[in-house]
């Protein structure tokens, strides 16, 4: 007989926390949760969810502007209703903390409201909002605390704000100042520039997007800022000052930029504040991510930790997947299904600027380090939607290949539905497809999807 309360306590209600508890609560296990804030976690309360909600709300301005050239006559001049689109997010993200809170009922998931803190590898302490503590046992602890913006320390950085205080902005900004050049960064510049304010997006470095494919990067910056996004790079902070409501920042290279609101997108950093884990001898890395093994298991046996707080691939679905294959490893497959393994290669990836982006597999660089020799398809092209419309954006498609083995490694487009088109692309190179089958599957016409079964010419080797 198991002597403790629960055979897996987890810590964290987030896309990694809520899946672990689900399904180890849906095979019979004695499963707790705590959460300190709501449940869903950063990507339903301040990220994905949210995000992709401002991203249709700026989507709608492209099409205002798109619809004329198909005879449409818009009387006036459409305006955007912040308070209404901030209150219709917040109803929209409160049913799904509902639906999650359902989901653990669903499961037999015992729901502990409160900030949680390791006693020992297998008692958590759990503060609640009234001030009074409970303690509990398990026999396994699962740690799924995500992680939390960062921001760097320069004079002025209390002015600025940061991704977690962008959704309820309590007035609109009519110029906003971006800072990084990440996802946040991109996502959001794109966003409340389609959403109507002026947006400067300075970005230390030479382009945008490190660690994405180079014509990709170079690509999406030049249509960001054909869309009307100031990207300017090469440009370091050096601090920032209040006038009056409006923030000034101050360049290293003596310029300076005037902003209504100033968003820094520079990076996050694992959550473990107050969690216990230094008196305990946890092992975390130099930016505080919790150290942990191919099993999830930290340097405390009895403990793990997953999703963001480890700081592998910071993104909902990868947070997902490592709790199915932690519930697998530690109380066996799902019953008539073979045990789930975790692999980071081939995971697929968007970002949702305007147009997106979506990648999977090897940048062209990384892949002529790995292979050498490679062939490159691409093609961009004026999509057939701005015929009418008028609008200059241009779409761009990518094939990289490994030459000795005809296989596509990877699969990178810029240009309207990226995501949605490259989940699908993410299959054929989960598959190992070759070009030669790329180009024996028949396209849909007219798509903007299609380009990728009809690239015949090699651009380059
Ligand atoms: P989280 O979702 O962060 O959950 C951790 C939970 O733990 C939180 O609810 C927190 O309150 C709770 N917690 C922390 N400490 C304690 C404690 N001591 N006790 C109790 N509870 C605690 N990913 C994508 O795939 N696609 C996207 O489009 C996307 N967009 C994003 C946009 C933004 C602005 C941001 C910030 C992130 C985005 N992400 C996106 C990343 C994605 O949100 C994360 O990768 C994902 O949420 C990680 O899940 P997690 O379970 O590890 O942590
Ligand atoms: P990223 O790591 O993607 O980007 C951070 C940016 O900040 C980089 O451009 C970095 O520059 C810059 N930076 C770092 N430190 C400093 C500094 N001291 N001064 C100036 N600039 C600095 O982080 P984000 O915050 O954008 O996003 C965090 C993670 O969340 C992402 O990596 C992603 O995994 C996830 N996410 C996913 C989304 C999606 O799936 N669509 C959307 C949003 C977030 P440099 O490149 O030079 O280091």
């Amino acid at each position: 007989m198991n002597p403790f309360d629960y055979d897996l306590f987890v810590i964290g209600g987030g896309s990694g926390g809520v899946r672990a508890a689900r399904f180890a609560g849906q095979r019979g296990l004695r499963v707790a949760l705590a959460e300190a804030k709501q449940m869903g976690g950063t990507c339903v309360n301040v990220g994905c969810i949210p995000k992709k909600l401002y991203s249709y709300a700026a989507e709608h301005a492209e099409g205002f502007a798109d619809a004329a050239g198909y005879g449409w006559r818009i009387p006036g001049q459409p305006t955007l209703d912040w308070e209404l689109l901030k209150a219709n997010r917040a109803r929209a993200i409160g049913q799904l903390n509902g639906i999650y809170e359902k989901l653990m009922a669903g499961a037999n998931v015992a729901r502990l409201q409160g900030h949680a803190s390791l006693v020992d590898a297998h008692t958590v302490e759990v503060r609640h909002e009234d001030g009074h503590t409970s303690r509990h046992s398990a026999a396994t602890i699962l740690i799924a605390t995500g992680g939390q913006p960062w921001l760097p320390e320069l004079p002025g950085s209390e002015l600025a704000v940061s991704s977690d205080d962008i959704f309820d902005l309590p007035h609109f900004p009519r110029r906003l100042a971006v800072v990084g050049g990440g996802y946040i960064a991109c996502e959001f510049a794109s966003i409340f520039h389609g959403m109507g304010s002026a947006v400067t997006l300075l970005y230390r470095g030479a382009q945008i997007l490190r660690g994405f494919d180079d014509e990709v990067r170079d690509f999406a910056a030049e249509e960001m800022r054909k869309a009307g996004v100031d990207i300017r790079t090469q440009a370091q902070v050096t601090r920032i000052e209040a006038m009056g409501g409006a923030r000034r920042l101050h360049l290293a290279d003596g310029g300076t930029v005037e902003a209504d609101v100033v968003l820094y997108a520079t990076g996050r950093r694992a959550n473990t504040t107050g969690l216990g884990l230094q008196a305990l001898g946890v092992r975390t890395s130099e930016h505080g991510a919790i150290a942990v093994d191919e099993h999830f298991a930290t340097s405390l046996p009895g403990v793990y930790a997953l999703g963001d707080v480890v700081g592998r691939l910071e993104l909902t679905p990868v947070a997902l997947a490592e709790a199915m294959v932690l519930v697998d490893h530690l109380f066996g497959p799902t019953p008539g299904r073979p045990k789930r393994q975790m692999s980071y290669d081939d995971i697929p990836t968007a970002v949702f600027t305007h147009p997106p982006i979506g990648t999977v597999g090897l940048s062209e660089q990384a892949a002529r380090e790995k292979y050498g020799a490679i062939r490159i398809y691409r093609s961009d092209f004026r999509p057939l939607q701005h015929s009418l419309s008028g609008r200059g954006e241009r779409t761009m498609v990518k094939l990289v290949v490994d030459d000795a083995t005809d296989r596509v490694v990877g699969a990178h487009m810029v240009g309207a539905d990226a995501g949605e088109i490259i989940q699908g692309f993410a299959v054929a190179l989960q598959c190992g497809a070759t070009k030669a089958q790329f180009d024996a599957t028949i396209g849909i016409h007219p798509t903007s999807a299609e380009e990728f079964v009809t690239l015949r010419e090699v651009s380059r080797t």
